[in-house]
């Protein structure tokens, strides 16, 4: 869930020492970004290319014991994939990379998908679409012969009983007295080893805040559930932390350790990479919410359907002065939101109104980038991205030529986990333009439904910039909608803040003082209504035409073969019916496969047994071994 491109060369800073150097490491990023945006800012890609990652867990069937476990092999399989990539180059279709937990491993195409399109080309449209599902069911085949008898990948958004114990093969215990994590449920065997990158990111973590990470998820109050629900632990600590009626957690894999669908889009200019940041940001948590699929914690149901609070507090790593609960001393600012957390403010200047969240940053860095002419909106991002601490340095690189390097920037940029990803061309990677990264999706249960959330987020896209559509609302009321898609069935059962009028990016209202090319929009109370899922994607009378129609609209007028367009109509289908609840959530289908389980107690608890078969039917679903009907088609 958590990537960062590969470590530089050469012994890794601890904590004390990183620090020293954190001052200038953020200076140079700074230069770093300058030289980057200055370079870049009339860059035009006309050919459009977009691609998904996608993690996946790896996991241990004992079907003689009826016990599925973690398989903590990621590195083995690294390795291999990494020998293989480097020997193929740029034919090897699928690219392996490392995550955080020793359980996980990311996939993306070889290739971004469009990226042999010729603008001219009347099958440039098939090229984004045809190649989608078949490229992930490619995933599986290339890994499977690296796989030990039993042993399966599988989508998955977190194992349901990480953290409970005989969970990892090898076997492994928690040991919080000698451990990096101090975890009382995890070893730090969980945590990828390969070049060391996330232990020093753990002790980093720590070390910084001076304790373990608290992660506390609501339990589902089921007819047995203890009510209150108060677990005990041999743990001053934990005992501490706990608080009644919640699951809880210590270590930052299980925030880490979730596995999520992301789906990165190439913007013609910076310009309209702007427009999709800011436009995107309102449909975050409507596209969470369609694809909620993390209903259990540590081996219980939760009141959750969502992974992201989970990850936002797993790597909150604020001080206590930093959050606010003492009077500011060693820290610099009051800092409103964990490194991992929906988007703070919009990019575009027409709407900086929308901007209702107090926003941090860094005012030197500010002035010296707007000294260097990048505009004051995404001068304040990355003057807000640069309050944060570097976390991996290397000795060897810790004087940087700006002109030709970039790693300080990006240092600070990938540690920076927003719900939206704004990226700017890389420095030594020529053919890759202005992007944005669209991040709080979860995963999906099979590879048709990773394609449809991953087209769909693509077709959003286009519809945004071929209709001119407005989504913008207060920042705020996305960070409300934020915790309602994670709510228990909140797709069909919660309502959701939205924009009322979307056709209004056309006809802005002035004010007095802007010029022509800096409109802003007045927040008026009447601009955003609520509304359920249903009504925001399949609209409703007259009143809200619905994004599903949209996408058809526009489906129907771009050129695609029968094919490609026979599946794109699948996925958009599969998403209205989601939204119209015709379709389960994956998280509704788990829960309901847990509670109709005859080993289940209705006492909130998954046991192995119930892990067992969960994973095991998964695993028969995901090899199109079992059909799959009533997940992606509704009869
Ligand atoms: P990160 O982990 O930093 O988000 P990755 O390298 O893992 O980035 O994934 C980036 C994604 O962007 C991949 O799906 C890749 O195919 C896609 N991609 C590569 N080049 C482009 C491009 N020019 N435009 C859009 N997407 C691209
Ligand atoms: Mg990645
Ligand atoms: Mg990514």
């Amino acid at each position: 869930m958590i990537t960062m491109g590969l470590l530089p060369a050469g012994e890794q800073l601890n904590f004390q020492d990183s620090q020293r150097h954190a001052e200038h490491i953020r200076r140079q990023g700074i230069k770093q970004f300058i030289n980057i945006y200055n370079r870049n800012k009339d860059r035009i890609d006309r050919c459009f290319k977009w691609g998904d990652e996608m993690e996946y867990t790896i996991v241990r069937f004992d079907h003689n014991s009826n016990k599925v476990r973690l398989s903590l092999r990621s590195e083995e399989l690294l390795n291999i994939m990494y020998e293989r990539e480097e020997r193929e180059g740029e034919n090897r279709r699928v690219l392996w990379r490392q995550e955080s937990g020793s359980f996980q491993i990311e996939a993306t195409p070889g290739q971004p998908y469009g990226y042999n399109s010729d603008l001219n080309d009347k099958n440039s449209m098939n090229n984004l679409f045809n190649n989608v599902e078949n490229q992930m069911r490619e995933r599986r085949l290339d890994i499977r012969g690296l796989l030990h008898e039993d042993e399966a990948i599988l989508c998955l958004t977190n194992y349901p009983r990480m953290g409970c114990a005989d969970t990892t093969v090898p076997n492994t215990k928690p040991d919080p007295l000698n451990s990096m994590s101090g975890s009382i449920f995890l070893s730090d065997d969980h945590i990828s080893h390969l070049n060391q990158k996330y232990f020093i990111i753990e002790k980093y973590f720590n070390e910084r805040i001076g304790h373990k990470v608290a992660i506390n998820a609501p339990i589902f109050k089921d007819t047995k559930t203890p009510d209150p629900f108060i677990e005990f632990f041999d743990h001053k600590e934990a005992m501490r932390a706990a608080k009644v009626d919640h699951i809880y957690m210590d270590s930052k894999i299980f925030g880490n350790g979730c596995s999520c669908l992301q789906v990165t889009m190439q913007a013609t200019d910076v310009n309209e990479a702007f427009i999709l940041y800011d436009q995107l940001a309102p449909l975050t948590p409507i596209m969470m919410a369609l694809g909620a699929s993390t209903p259990i914690f540590r081996g219980y149901l939760s009141d959750r359907d969502g992974r992201w609070d989970v990850i936002v507090d797993s790597l909150d790593d604020r001080t206590p002065e930093e959050r606010g609960e003492k009077p500011l001393k060693h820290n610099k600012y009051r800092i409103q939101r964990p490194r991992y957390s929906a988007i703070g403010a919009y990019l575009c200047e027409s709407n900086q109104s929308y901007n209702d969240s107090p926003i941090v940053y860094n005012k030197d860095y500010y002035n010296e980038l707007i000294g260097s002419g990048v505009p004051p909106p995404l001068a304040q991002h990355i003057a807000y991205l640069f309050i944060r601490d570097p976390i991996l340095i290397s000795s060897e690189k810790l004087d940087q030529n700006p002109e030709t390097e970039s790693d300080h920037f990006e240092a600070i940029q990938a540690t920076n986990w927003q719900s939206l990803r704004f990226k700017p061309p890389p420095l030594n990677q020529p053919a890759i333009g202005w992007r944005v990264e669209f991040r709080p999706m979860e995963i999906q249960m099979t590879d048709a439904e990773n394609a449809a959330f991953a087209v769909v987020t693509i077709l959003l896209s286009r519809i945004i910039l071929k209709y001119k559509l407005n989504f913008v609302i207060p920042i705020t009321k996305i960070d409300e909608n934020m915790s309602t898609a994670q709510k228990r069935d909140s797709v069909n059962r919660c309502k959701f803040w939205f924009r009322k009028d979307i056709f209004t990016r056309n006809t802005p209202l002035f004010v007095n003082g802007f010029n022509d090319n800096h409109v802003i929009y007045d927040v008026e109370e009447e601009s955003y209504i609520e509304m359920s899922i249903n009504e925001i994607m399949n609209g409703y009378e007259q009143e809200f035409p619905g994004l599903i129609p949209l996408m058809k609209d526009y489906v129907n007028s771009i050129a695609l073969d029968a094919q490609t367009y026979g599946k794109v109509q699948q996925y958009v289908q599969l998403i209205a019916d989601r939204a119209s609840a015709k379709l389960p959530t994956p998280a509704q289908w788990i829960r309901d496969f847990v509670r109709k389980h005859n080993t289940y107690k209705y006492d909130s608890v998954v046991n192995e047994k119930i892990t067992y078969d969960l994973l095991n039917t998964l695993n028969r679903i995901q090899n199109e071994c079992l059909n799959v009907n009533e997940l992606i088609k509704n009869n």
